[in-house]
């Protein structure tokens, strides 16, 4: 029988529901940064599309910008008055930011609680210490489409496929915190395929080569997470696994596109919330 599909956009939907309802219940009128070097005004799609859902929910949205020419310091002193600013409830650096500049250090920058990204030494520790703080979002959105699927993930066998700072190891280490067992590989990892098929959640976060993940990896009825997202060209993406095979053996599979894309975003505003209720 093939696979129930996890439907992304459907999850992001309801979780928007939620949203509403917790950014309604707050006491102020919480504050998006969106910091961007080097970007000529504020048209860009994903800029545009962040507005639109922040003044969805209630949520003030502001756009700073520095000129291209912008120096390390001038950007690292601008992000601290951000930081310093009380009004300031979450900043997210805009990527990618000029050559001469390190985005991933400066994103570091942003003050933990207001890091609604979640990449920063204290965030990603706080997950380590089970003391959850702002979660990176893809690695939160595919733990809540794995949950989502009403497989019990306790004693589950999960193997998460990528290890970056961003979604492997905070996918495993959420998972983990579900109580899965889990084996997290990588590009160096020996027989993947054997590995891979014996989960009962499949986590794959590779972004090397479309639908390189086939059915003859999966392990049948297993839940299914496509994070890859890879550019096939003339406007189209495709994900790490082979949807029309995976599909076929799978239980749960996330569509891409469709799937960890549209809830990540969510994830997004779910730690703006969060962050917003720490500062009230
Ligand atoms: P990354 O390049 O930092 O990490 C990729 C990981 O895959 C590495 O740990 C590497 O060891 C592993 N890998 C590479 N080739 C491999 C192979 N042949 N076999 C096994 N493992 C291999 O990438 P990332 O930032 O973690 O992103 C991973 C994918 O997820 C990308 O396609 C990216 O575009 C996508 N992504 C999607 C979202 C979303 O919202 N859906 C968000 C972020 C990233």
């Amino acid at each position: 029988m093939p696979a129930q599909i996890l439907d992304g956009k459907a999850v992001a939907k309801a979780i928007k529901e939620k949203l509403a309802a917790g950014f309604a219940a707050l006491k102020f009128k919480p504050k998006l940064v969106s910091f961007a070097v080097g970007v000529d005004d504020g048209t860009t799609s994903y800029r545009k599309s962040q507005k639109k859902q922040a003044e969805a929910l209630g949520v003030a949205y502001e756009m700073v910008d520095l000129p291209e020419s912008a120096t390390a310091e001038q950007v690292v002193s601008r992000l601290r008055e951000l930081n310093g600013d009380p009004g300031v409830t979450g900043i997210i650096l805009q990527l990618p930011v000029p050559k001469h500049l390190n985005g991933e250090q400066l994103a570091r920058l942003i003050a933990p609680q207001k890091n609604i990204e979640g990449i920063d030494e204290v965030n990603l520790g706080a997950i380590v210490m089970k003391k959850y703080r702002n979660i990176p979002c893809t690695a939160r959105a595919a733990v809540e489409l794995a949950a989502h699927s009403g497989v019990d993930l306790n004693g589950a066998n999960a193997v998460v496929i990528g290890r970056s700072t961003i979604v492997g190891k905070p996918a495993s280490l959420l998972l983990l915190d579900r109580n899965c067992t889990v084996t997290m590989c990588h590009s160096k990892s020996k027989n993947l395929k054997e590995i891979a098929k014996s989960a009962d959640v499949l986590v794959t976060a590779i972004g090397t080569k479309a639908g390189m993940v086939t059915g003859d990896w999966i392990k049948p009825g297993a839940v299914v997470v496509d994070v890859g997202i890879i550019d096939i060209g003339e406007g189209k993406i495709r994900g790490d696994v082979d949807f029309d095979s995976a599909s076929q053996v799978a239980g749960w599979i996330t569509p891409v596109p469709g799937g960890v894309g549209p809830v990540t975003t969510q994830m997004l505003y779910m730690n703006l919330l969060d962050a917003a209720k720490v500062q009230q």
